[in-house]
């Protein structure tokens, strides 16, 4: 964003909460009990049921659960760690932060990293893989675990939800959440490590306190506060209503946009109507880059967004789908507080922009 820029009328983000959210983080802070408390237990109770799992743990961040999840998973220094070659820059730096390599994976047209691709990469030195719900759409994680490796499932996009091959949360050996404040569950900041494997659990447990043990530069600081996980778990509750009504304006953009896509051939809209949360609406243009558009859309005052910075050093193995969807995928506003009028002003918006685009 260039400084001084007034915000778009219509904002990429806004985030969903209540006199809930208010009250909880008050009683927390009037509880004195701020850290390693009552609310932490209960966030992770609430988040393994929902996930149908036996264990979670609640920690600072998406990245520091990636990191301990890894590490659960006896990733060491040297290892290689597969992650979608379309993903958060968290992914790379979980495996880093532990010694390992980020290993980058072809991804399909739904922008989740491909099984075969997972197995094109693998070597001796892999020891696990980072599987996203990219945008929501559910990955293939049974066709990723017939790999034999073990699979963490991010699901800071996608989580509580009932999809083909299971609940969201709940289909790999280790699943990972963030609540940074714009994700699926906001907090401000967060995250947590859901998993039946009680001796992973027991790991992350450990390992999110340095404790009273000897340094070795592996314990660091990745607790999570009562005071997060109190806005948290009225997230967590609101998430059915939150993730009905994110569909019901993905289902508007869709049949909306689908008459703008087909006459100005400009754009192609996020893949159909198969079980999936609608963590971002995102469209793929056919040949102008993202960063235009988006700049372009915000003179219109709406804020869209190239959703993911491509973090992958030059000279890698090339990923014709993923250095597409680097260039052409854009992010348009999509929450549950979305107004009629609002998605009104981004679908016009998006006609002016891209109108007249057929070349
Ligand atoms: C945001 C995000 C993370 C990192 O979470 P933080 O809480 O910001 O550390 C990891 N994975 C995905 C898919 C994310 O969107």
């Amino acid at each position: 964003m260039t400084g001084g820029a007034t915000p778009p009328a219509v904002p990429h983000n806004r985030l969903t909460f209540g006199e809930a959210e208010a009250r909880a983080a008050a009683d927390a802070v009037a509880s004195g009990q701020w850290a390693g408390g009552p609310r932490v237990q209960a966030l992770e109770v609430a988040l393994a049921r929902r996930a149908r799992r036996a264990h979670a743990v609640g920690v600072a961040s998406g990245l520091s659960a990636l990191r301990l999840g890894l590490k659960a998973l006896g990733v060491e220094r040297g290892d290689e760690v597969i992650v979608p070659a379309y993903a958060c820059v968290a992914l790379a730096n979980a495996a880093l932060a532990l010694g390992a390599s980020p290993i980058a994976a072809e991804v399909g047209e739904d922008w989740n990293v491909d099984p075969r691709a997972v197995t094109a990469v693998r070597t001796s030195r892999t020891r696990a893989m980072i599987a996203v719900n990219t945008f929501g759409a559910p990955a293939d994680v049974a066709s990723l675990g017939r790999t034999g490796l073990p699979v963490i499932e991010d699901c800071a996009h996608g989580f509580g939800h009932a999809v083909a091959d299971g609940v969201m949360g709940g289909r790999a050996d280790l699943a990972v959440l963030s609540f940074h404040a714009t994700k699926l569950i906001g907090a401000g900041e967060g995250g947590a490590v859901v998993t039946d494997r009680a001796e992973a659990a027991e790991v992350v447990r450990t390992w999110r306190d340095y404790g009273d043990e000897p340094p070795d530069g592996t314990r660091l600081n990745d607790k999570l506060s009562d005071v997060h996980a109190a806005i948290a778990g009225c997230q967590l509750e609101r998430l059915e209503a939150m993730i009905a009504a994110r569909q019901a304006r993905a289902q508007h953009y869709q049949a909306r946009l689908a008459t703008v896509a087909q006459r100005t051939g400009a754009f192609r809209l996020p893949a159909g109507p198969a079980p999936r949360v609608w963590y971002r609406y995102t469209i793929e243009l056919t040949d102008r880059d993202a960063a235009d558009v988006v700049d372009a859309l915000r003179r219109h005052g709406i804020g869209a967004a190239r959703p993911v910075t491509d973090w992958r050093p030059a000279g890698g193995r090339a990923c014709p789908t993923a250095d597409r969807a680097y260039a052409r995928v854009v992010s348009l506003p999509l929450y549950p507080t979305l107004r009629d009028d609002e998605q009104e002003r981004v679908c016009d918006a998006l006609e002016a922009v891209l109108g007249s685009a057929r070349r």
